[in-house]
Order: C-alpha cells, then structure tokens, then sequence
C-alpha cells in the first residue's frame, strides 16, 4: 500500500502546475505519521520553500506556541497545506493550484485518518465547510465525513492584527476537549438520502 513516503516521493516530482518551476523545494508536509490531529494552511511561504518543511517562518513561531499552550508539540501532530510549493511573491493559491493538488492533499488525510482536522485560514476551511466570512464560523467545530473540523484563523494574521491573536489561542484551547470527544460517525450516501 502507499504510505506517506511514498507519497512525498510523488509530491516531491511533481510537476502538474506552473508552481513547480519556481520552486527550491515542494512542502509536503512533517510530524507523526500516526497523528490523530492535522493542521492544513495554505502554502509554503519563503522559508518552506528554502526548507521544504511547513509553517518554518514567524507564523510557524506563532503555531509552535499555540502548541505548546495545550501541552503538544509538531511531533504529535501532521501539519501540512492546501498547496505544497510556493505560490510567487506569497500570493493566496488559485482554483487550480489548489485543485491540482488536493489528490495530494485527499489521499494524505485518507492516509493518516485524523480525528481532528484543524483547518488555519479560509483556504483550507473552504475545503470542508461552506461559509461567507471566516470569522463568522472560527472555532465552531462541525463533523464531516467521519471526523471534526475546527476551522481557526490562519496564525499570520494573529501576528498582522492584533485583534486576532487572542481569538486565536482561545480556538486553540478547545482542541483537547474536542478530542476528549469520540470520532463523529461517518455518514454513507445512503443514510443521508434516508434522511432527506
Ligand atoms: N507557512 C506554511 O507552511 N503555510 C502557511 O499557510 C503559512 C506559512
């Protein structure tokens, strides 16, 4: 079976959008391989792409605390993006950026099978759950296909507006009770027609 490894050997020869040919390294993502939480962001930023691992600048710093506030560390999680190779001048991903690798993305959640998803920012969280403002819907978790999404600020902009830091932690603090709680079930096709 394809594991992780073999997966960011993929990752890592990939050449399916115009990213790659500006890219020093892809960001496939880093931590346990058995984690239980996934972290996704947005995009490898300046210092992930000279480093080839996530979230390795300021707002990297920023998470690293945040972890560290509910007694865990990168090595107790998976973190990784919607996209795995840097977008010129840290601009937001596009549509097909993000489409061309969500095949990576997919099969690395389908791999690990978190619990808990914790989607940073309106990227990521756009994946799982349909919202017009970010901070309408941050740190209201919901289930989805079989496990929690908690959808949180993206960590930079706790750094950018101060207003947000403190929102922030206090997202970051629900994590363990969430946790406590066991995995939402999964609902097939079938029960949710049923329910129609
Ligand atoms: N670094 C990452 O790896 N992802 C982000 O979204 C921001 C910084």
């Amino acid at each position: 079976m394809q594991d992780i490894m073999d997966l960011n050997l993929l990752i890592r020869s990939c050449m399916d959008c115009e990213l790659h040919k500006l890219r020093n390294n892809t960001v496939p993502g880093s931590g346990s391989l058995e984690p239980q939480i996934m972290f996704i962001g947005e995009g490898p930023g300046y210092h992930e792409d000279r480093g080839g691992k996530p979230f390795s600048g300021s707002a990297g710093q920023f998470l690293d605390e945040l972890l560290e506030s509910i007694e865990l560390t990168r090595e107790d999680v998976f973190i990784t993006n919607m996209i795995k190779c840097r977008a010129p001048d840290n601009r937001d991903p596009r549509e097909n950026e993000m489409q061309s690798c969500s095949k990576y993305l997919d099969r690395q959640i389908e791999l690990i099978n978190p619990k808990l998803i914790v989607t940073l920012g309106r990227f990521s969280t756009a994946k799982f759950i349909k919202f017009n403002k970010i901070t309408s819907i941050r740190g209201k978790v919901v289930a989805v296909d079989g496990r929690f999404i908690l959808p949180i600020m993206h960590p930079a902009s706790g750094l950018y507006k101060s207003q947000w830091k403190y929102p922030i932690m206090a997202d970051f603090k629900k994590i363990p009770g969430i946790m406590l709680q066991p995995r939402p079930r999964k609902v097939e096709p079938t029960q949710q027609m049923s329910m129609l």
